[in-house]
């Protein structure tokens, strides 16, 4: 057998070793435009940032190691440029000499990974503006930042890579500007928690402008001015493009394999491509989501390497394995705050028409009585019918990823807020609680499905009249600290003396910090006759937030009125 494998990083060199796992006398040959083969792309923001000091330590592998290991002809600064499906064959082309040379198969593998958008705006590609993909593009935007000693960024794109890269060039020392054409970060999570991140974003004295579109790039001397669309001209030492990938679907276009809504190359649940002796895994690729059924692309480094597993023991052993989907399950670190996803977030759940309910709750990572417990945010969002969760995003300093990883795992089994209340955990006080954060947002949401609590949500209070009672429960400090506007106040612990001050057939609308006193609050009210009465879900904190992230008030001129933008 004769493999071919076009691509070697993530999807491309994992399918390769594992191809060469199962077929010891097999040919395999991995082609890489690049120069670098199974490196951390993950890991390039922090190699930018300092964080990463050894340059060596992104190389997983190299070609002369994975050869030794694997007896894997490797193939670098060697571009495919061609399929031919009738003869089986590839052209490529050696990039370093021009040499052109064509490779037969009998299965070939395609994992081309994604490409980054590069909107043909004026200017964009001048000196300074980079996208980052790989290896090459790090070591240009490092070398260009060292060398230039640059001291304003401004990063296009506030998803993922763009936040992580917003942070190391922060950490450097840079004046970092994001700008966001959305009207949040992170387009994969719900606003409340996006709200969070962006609060803490901003605390770190980075400049983040939302809703703003970037229309051009002019060089001025060493710097470039970046256009936006509300008129005003930033300049920039350097500019970081990311915003956004799409599949590379070239060779596929070419060999004209079916391409799918998504525009990713079409597979089947084998990851097979509409050519049976062709397979593609990775970025390319894309895939029915298990919640929505609806096809679409994930870009991370997980899904690519369990598919290249799948898609090498298909090859060998002959189709035997299904590829479930994957629910994007992603995490990021911003600063202090870790923040991350998994499943469809609600606002995704209404466009894919999908009825669920949202839970906000806040606690603490671990033991509150022990050391440096951190509050932690989580929103879920179950099915109203029989509790099947359907997405879950934690936001918070502290234990982030344990709950995260734990909820995804939920998610992917099709499981319900049921059985988050059931969840073991191990529990010390420098660990978690006796009830974890994830029994919390289970405890929460049964509440909710057997209408023990009715929730109402941070941005539904604009709908309120002045019929209706809004009540703060806090400590009388608390609530003067801060409040709701509108809003009066009977503490909790008093709520059963001065019961007698809420007026009767009224619709009682009640918060507290977090959502746990205005709860008990609600209990109260609802057994001692009060019918309409309902609690905020993620309580002042997260109204907070979102409001916040909502008013003019809070931009940053007048959090920095220091910031010097020209
Ligand atoms: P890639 O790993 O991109 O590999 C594709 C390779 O194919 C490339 O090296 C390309 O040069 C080569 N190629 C393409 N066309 C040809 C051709 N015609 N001939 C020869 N070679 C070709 N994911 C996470 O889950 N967590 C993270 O924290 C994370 N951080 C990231 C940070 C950065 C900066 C980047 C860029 C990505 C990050 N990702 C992360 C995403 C993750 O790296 C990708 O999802 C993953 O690498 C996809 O694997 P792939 O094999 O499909 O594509």
């Amino acid at each position: 057998m004769k493999y071919i494998i076009v691509g070697a990083v993530a999807g491309g060199a994992s399918t390769a070793a594992r191809l060469r796992r199962l077929d010891e006398q097999a040919e395999i040959i991995i082609f890489e435009k690049g120069e670098h083969i199974s490196f951390a792309n993950c890991g390039l923001p922090y190699y930018i940032g300092d964080v990463i000091k050894d340059r060596n330590k992104l190389f997983v592998q190299t070609a002369t190691s994975f050869n030794k290991r694997f007896n894997i002809d490797v193939r670098v600064t060697t571009l495919v440029t061609s399929i031919n499906r009738e003869r089986k064959t590839v052209t490529a082309v050696k990039q370093t000499t021009g040499e052109i040379y064509e490779e037969t198969y009998d299965k070939l593998i395609l994992s081309p990974g994604a490409e980054p958008a590069r909107p043909p705006l004026p200017g964009i590609s001048s000196e300074g503006i980079f996208t980052l993909r790989n290896v090459q593009d790090t070591d240009y935007i490092k070398s260009y930042v060292l060398q230039n000693h640059i001291k304003k960024a401004v990063v296009i794109g506030g998803g993922f890579i763009g936040l992580e890269m917003a942070e190391n060039l922060h950490e450097l020392g840079l004046q970092v500007t994001i700008i966001e054409l959305g009207s949040q970060i992170l387009a994969p999570v719900d606003f409340p928690i996006a709200a969070i991140v962006q609060q803490h974003i901003r605390s770190r004295g980075v400049n983040l402008q939302l809703n703003t579109a970037v229309t051009g790039f002019e060089k001025n001397g060493p710097q470039i001015d970046v256009t936006l669309n509300n008129g005003e001209v930033m300049t920039a030492d350097v500019v970081i493009l990311s915003i956004g990938v799409r599949p590379d679907t070239r060779l596929a276009v070419q060999a004209e394999l079916k391409t799918g809504t998504a525009r990713g190359i079409w597979v089947n649940e084998y990851l097979q491509t509409s050519d049976p002796d062709i397979y593609a895994v990775g970025d390319a690729i894309e895939f029915k989501n298990p919640i929505t059924g609806q096809s679409m692309n994930t870009y991370l480094a997980g899904p690519a390497n369990k598919q290249a597993r799948i898609c090498a023991n298909n090859v060998v052993l002959g189709n035997i394995q299904k590829y479930q989907g994957s629910i994007n399950t992603a995490i990021v670190k911003v600063f202090e705050m870790t923040v991350g996803t998994a499943g469809t977030a609600s606002k995704h759940l209404k466009v894919a028409n999908i009825s669920h309910i949202v839970s906000n709750t806040q606690n603490g990572s671990h033991a509150g009585y022990y050391p440096d417990s951190k509050q932690m945010n989580i929103q879920i969002a179950f099915s109203p019918s029989d509790g099947r969760l359907l997405s879950a995003q934690v936001a918070g300093y502290d234990g982030v990823d344990k709950r995260l990883d734990v909820l995804s795992s939920f998610i992917q089994q099709n499981k319900t807020i049921y059985d988050l209340i059931d969840y073991e955990h191990a529990y010390a006080p420098p660990y978690s609680s006796a009830k974890d954060p994830v029994n919390m947002a289970g405890f929460v949401a049964e509440n909710i499905l057997l209408n023990r609590l009715k929730v109402f949500y941070w941005n539904e209070l604009e709908d309120f009249t002045p019929e209706d009672i809004l009540l703060d429960v806090r400590r009388i400090n608390e609530y003067e600290a801060g409040k709701i506007p509108g809003a009066i106040n009977i503490p909790l612990d008093e709520l059963r003396s001065r019961i007698g001050e809420i007026p009767t057939g009224k619709n009682i609308y009640i918060y507290c910090e977090a959502g746990l006193r205005g709860y008990l609050a609600q209990r109260i009210l609802k057994q001692s006759g009060y019918r309409h009465v309902s609690n905020l879900s993620g309580g002042y904190n997260l109204w907070k937030n979102c409001t916040a992230e909502h008013s003019e008030a809070l931009t940053f001129k007048k959090q920095h009125p220091s910031f010097d933008r020209v």
